[in-house]
């Protein structure tokens, strides 16, 4: 970001038009890629950080399947192509990339949430340090399910679990987890992004001092896994979740990803099922489970070949963009576009995200007393956004599929609508399911 007296930038609403956003567009190397996405008919579709659109690679990896499963039943196991058996493991290793694992450290299996209750389940040790460090802007069900898990090992939760608290409701500083860690500390669990202001995370500093004080380190990617390059292997991560269904576009419910680092291989997971056992001894069906020697352990049943099929064609598409990096580089210059639009039009608005690009993810938390209105009535225009409590509009421009043009036709119907107090149409919402 310029600072505002920097005279190379005087009047910044010289290059915030429309003009400047097609030249972004056309000379963007990802614009094509929109071309393979369904965004529904006329909207702005800026919600991806939910639910990711459809695209035409992950409706044909998905047809695939059920058509082989017509025509070869129970043979799809073996004789599909690819063959089902080790499907979750092959997207393991297609995964791996994204996140900076080897292949064998990640698999696909269950959902983030059921993952969580697997991987601190598996992970937490009293005798390492009783207390978890958590933070107080956490998406929920991350610490619904360690609470369950203290709560299985025998602690109180409401003791054992040690919650860094916010300065500003938005943010937390990563000098305050640095402060949280001591030698009570077997585990830290913190996401990668935070799902309402979208700050960034310092993994690598963070996983350093967990393990200097002795305890592991585990991270939910949820809100960065597809739009934001992660190193977990080299940073050393003990363990890691996440969801396909965001910016991964890989369908509602999709089955979620994990990593385990290698160090950790041969454990005995806590959600512990046949799934999980060694593929060469899997079919012996003994009645001691023998772990697979890579994250492919943390599998519990099945894998669920319908909700997997959809990422194997989206991966297609982060590995034509080049990769996550490329989609990063976008994903920066539209939310770069996007925050100072709002510093431009929309004066009597905040911006709640970091403005460092090293502490952000791929959406911009745009805050504003009528946020729960306000993104109704983008809505009603077809500019699809959500909104978290208490005050902020999450606009997501995803790179793979929304443009500059896009953002700054976004900007132009929230000014339209803040103008024309068209939110007093809406009532209030409660908080809201999307
Ligand atoms: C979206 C999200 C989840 C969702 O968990 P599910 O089990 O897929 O419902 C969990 N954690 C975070 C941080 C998320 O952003």
């Amino acid at each position: 970001m310029a600072e505002p007296d920097d005279p190379g930038d005087s009047d910044e609403s010289d290059v915030l038009t429309v003009d400047t956003a097609r030249e972004m567009d056309a000379t963007d190397p990802l614009s094509d890629l929109r071309d393979r996405f369904f965004v529904p008919e006329g909207e702005l579709y800026l919600d991806g950080n939910s639910l990711g659109p459809l695209s035409v690679d992950a409706e044909a990896a998905l047809d695939r399947v059920v058509d082989e499963w017509r025509d070869l039943a129970i043979r799809g196991w073996t004789d599909a192509d690819p063959e089902w058996f080790s499907y979750g493991e092959r997207l393991g290793d297609r995964l791996a990339p994204l996140v900076g694992a080897k292949p064998e450290e990640v698999v696909v299996a269950n959902s983030t949430t059921v993952n969580i209750h697997a991987l601190v389940g598996t992970f937490y040790d009293p005798a390492r340090g009783e207390q978890i460090v958590v933070d107080d802007l956490d998406f929920p069900t991350d610490h619904y399910a360690i609470r369950a898990q203290l709560r299985a090992a025998g602690r109180d939760p409401d003791e054992a679990l040690r919650v860094v608290e916010s300065r500003d409701g938005r943010t937390i500083e990563t000098e305050d987890v640095l402060a949280a860690i001591d030698d009570d500390v077997g585990m830290v669990f913190l996401p990668s992004v935070l799902y309402r202001s979208g700050q960034l995370f310092d993994i690598e500093t963070i996983t350093e001092a967990a393990h200097e004080a002795g305890a592991l380190a585990g991270f939910d990617l949820a809100h960065s896994v597809g739009a934001v390059p992660h190193r977990l292997s080299e940073v050393g991560a003990d363990f890691a979740v996440w969801c396909h269904y965001k910016y991964l576009n890989a369908g509602p419910g999709s089955v979620a990803g994990l990593y385990v680092n290698e160090r950790h291989f041969g454990v005995t997971p806590a959600l512990a099922g046949w799934w999980g056992n060694d593929k060469g001894t899997q079919f012996d069906m003994a009645m001691t489970y023998e772990p697979a020697q890579s994250a492919g352990a943390f599998q519990s049943g099945t894998v669920p070949v319908l909700s997997a099929a959809p990422l194997d064609g989206a991966l297609d598409i982060v590995e034509d963009a080049g990769g996550v990096g490329a989609l990063r580089e976008k994903s920066l210059a539209l939310t770069d576009f996007l925050i100072d639009l709002v510093d431009d039009r929309l004066p009597e608005c905040e911006v709640g995200t970091p403005r460092d690009p090293a502490a952000r993810g791929g959406h911009v938390a745009v805050e504003h007393p009528e946020a729960d209105r306000v993104s109704l009535a983008l809505k009603e225009r077809g500019v699809v956004v959500d909104f978290r409590q208490p005050n902020v509009v999450r606009m997501a421009p995803a790179p793979a599929y929304v443009g500059f043009e896009d953002v700054y036709r976004a900007v132009e119907h929230f000014r339209e609508i803040l103008d024309g107090d068209e939110y007093e149409a809406f009532e209030k919402q409660s908080g809201g399911v999307t």
